[in-house]
């Protein structure tokens, strides 16, 4: 596939725009039930005042897929050349070989303010049919699935793509946006091999303004780095980068994930090797796995493989293994967390949606399994991780308790030392850590139809 040569063309990855309004919460309120995008009105008040100051703490969330859409656009204003780097088509690796490639500069540049380019870039349902109305040809991918989402970010990988300067500010701004909504502690993953001719570069870049975030924010953010579905080939780089930056704080890098799809876990699969072969090399030299599982249709058995054969010890998503008690037993007795995207399981259909009340993340709990609720990709999802807990508090029907004991189970599961966990709790614990102020606090979440 195209997609496989390295370098070749991640620049091709996408198109352009975006942007972002303001995004201050404002208190709008849409009755909309689409997503649970809802705000909340007075009566909730007091759930928002928690959800807001409580200090939070996240364990998945995509660096890419939280690139500022504002600061996006900003760049392409400021650099109208740079659109050039657009592939004027782009055949994507999961779609069907008769589908017609999808027109990416010219999706871009028919977007005329940031709001445009947002919503090309945004993968909400309502967003889909702006995107399958400027692809003149075909479909490219149904919404609600995880193909729909990763179609989103080749409108903007090509702008990012080997620019190191722009990809260390916008790891700087990650981390800005991590300490708006007062989360203390996140591990943030990424492919550096998506981001740069050089991975070791791209990786440099994000460190460096991961750092300088963290310094001057008082917040600590760790890397998870990616291998990806789709190319195997890279998988042994991502464990021996992982491995030679595993002690370097701040910023360390806490362990290695499989991102991007769950074809390799057959092992008939061309795919499966590298990963599997990545994993083992993990474990034999003491870094965390975790895995994107349990996502993508009929994915359940996918689950048991990530714990029984790849060593993961915690799980991204897990959706479809709810009917399946046996595999809950599995998580529950080897005692693996699982990190729960409520806005992103709608989304990618990794849940079915029926009541709020009934998803995944219920479910687990109810069965005593450890949880986490993290955004996944809060820019291209428009959510964020407080949106999350208002979703658990206001959809969920979640308690104050519940949302803290999901902080502490995120807390008992991060990748790292008793010590620092011990912290976190102090703090979660301690009301100095929380926000009484909130003034700085935005999610950045956009509420424009
Ligand atoms: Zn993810």
């Amino acid at each position: 596939m195209e997609y496989l040569t390295k370098n070749e063309s991640m620049v091709n990855l996408a198109m352009f725009g975006a942007v972002a309004v303001g995004m201050l919460w404002h208190r709008s309120y849409s009755s909309s039930e689409d997503l649970g995008n809802e705000g909340f009105d007075a009566d909730h008040q007091e759930s928002e005042d928690f959800v807001q100051s409580i200090p939070k703490v996240e364990l998945h969330v995509h660096l890419d897929g939280a690139f500022d859409p504002e600061k996006l656009w900003k760049y392409m204003q400021d650099n109208p050349d740079i659109l050039a780097q657009f592939p004027t088509e782009k055949k994507l690796p999961w779609t069907d070989p008769a589908e017609a490639p999808l027109p990416l500069r010219e999706m871009v540049e028919a977007c005329r303010t940031e709001v445009d380019y947002r919503h090309l870039c945004t993968c909400r349902r309502r967003y889909q049919a702006l995107r399958n109305k400027s692809a003149k040809k075909g479909r490219h991918s149904p919404p609600g699935t995880l193909e729909d989402l990763l179609t989103c970010f080749e409108f903007f990988f090509p702008l990012v793509y080997d620019n190191l300067a722009l990809l260390e500010s916008l790891a700087y701004d990650f981390v800005v946006r991590q300490y708006e909504q007062n989360i203390i502690y996140t591990e943030m993953r990424y492919s550096p091999h998506l981001l740069a001719k050089d991975p070791q570069e791209a990786f440099a870049a994000v460190t460096r303004g991961l750092r300088r975030g963290c310094r001057e924010y008082d917040v600590t953010v760790n890397q998870i780095l990616c291998a990806i579905n789709f190319v195997p080939d890279w998988s042994n780089e991502v464990v021996d980068m992982a491995a030679a930056n595993k002690e370097k704080d701040p910023c360390a890098v806490v362990a290695v994930d499989i991102a991007a799809g769950e074809d390799h876990f057959s092992r008939e699969s061309p795919l499966w090797k590298g990963h599997y072969d990545m994993c083992q090399n993990a474990k034999n030299m003491g870094i965390n796995v975790t895995i994107h599982a349990g996502e993508t249709p009929d994915s359940h058995e996918n689950v048991r493989k990530a714990v029984e054969e790849y060593g993961a010890t915690r799980i991204g998503h897990a959706y479809k293994i709810i009917n399946h008690p046996e595999l809950i037993k599995l998580l529950k007795e080897k005692n693996v967390h699982v990190e729960v995207c409520p806005t992103s399981s709608v989304e990618t259909g990794g849940w079915k949606k029926t009541q709020w009340t009934e998803h995944p993340a219920c479910i687990f709990r109810k069965h005593g399994l450890s949880v986490s609720l993290n955004s996944d990709d809060p820019a291209v999802l428009n959510t964020s991780l407080t949106w999350q807990f208002r979703v658990a508090m206001k959809k969920m029907q979640w308690d104050k308790s519940d949302v803290t004991s999901v902080i502490e189970d995120s807390i008992d599961a991060a990748f790292v030392s008793q010590d620092y966990k011990k912290q976190l709790r102090k703090r979660l614990q301690d009301s100095s850590s929380w926000k009484k102020s909130l003034e700085f606090f935005t999610d950045r979440v956009h509420y424009d139809k």
